[in-house]
């Protein structure tokens, strides 16, 4: 079996990206391989930020693995907040307020377009692969619904009339960012690609 470090402790992405990647392929936490270390994310795009992370894990450890990176793109903000998403309203601030001063700046714009993008990049025996994964939607007006995390409550996905925090998680985990971007990484973990 395949075994690859993903660059994460977050247990929610694990168990979701575990699911995805099926019994191929073993994939370790950071905790796993005994990582404590502050990986640095200091790029200016997503690729680069995720890029920054594998190699951080790959060199150090000298393994084959895969970090993600994970932005909210807003057309009328110039796809702002983009890299700066979990940062957006402040180095030490949390989720609401990132989501209060997103409403703020959209105020009563009419084009509320937005997507989110991850990106996942893959280092296998020293070769570096990116792969992307999009979800189009909607700034909804006001926040609705209290599961997932993030943006969520106020992200409508294309095809749907309630927040990402409306919908069951299975839903979100069908046709999320992050979902369709480790699809990808399936795909070619497998060879299709
Ligand atoms: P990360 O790269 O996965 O850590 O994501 C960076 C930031 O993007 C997070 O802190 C959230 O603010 C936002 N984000 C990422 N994924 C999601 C999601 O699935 N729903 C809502 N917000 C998200």
């Amino acid at each position: 079996m395949d075994k690859l470090v993903f660059a994460t402790n977050n247990a929610h992405k694990l168990d979701e990206v575990r699911a995805i990647l099926g019994s191929d392929v073993e994939v370790l936490s950071l905790n796993d391989i005994g990582c404590n270390a502050d990986i640095p994310e200091t790029a200016d795009t997503l690729e680069g930020n995720a890029l920054l992370k594998a190699r951080f894990v790959a060199s150090r450890y000298g393994v084959d693995c895969f970090a993600d990176d994970t932005g909210l793109e807003v057309a009328a903000l110039g796809g702002a907040p983009g890299v700066y998403s979990a940062r957006f309203a402040g180095p030490a601030c949390d989720s609401a307020e990132n989501v209060r001063k997103l409403l703020g700046l959209l105020h009563d714009a009419d084009d509320r377009s937005a997507r989110f993008r991850t990106v996942v990049a893959l280092i296998r025996g020293g070769e570096e692969h990116c792969f992307e994964g999009t979800v189009g939607g909607t700034i909804a007006r006001t926040p609705a619904g209290c599961g997932g995390f993030g943006y969520d409550p106020v992200f409508v996905p294309e095809g749907h009339d309630r927040t990402f925090a409306e919908l069951p998680p299975a839903e979100k985990n069908r046709i999320s960012h992050r979902a369709r971007a480790v699809a990808k990484l399936a795909d070619f973990l497998r060879g299709k690609e």
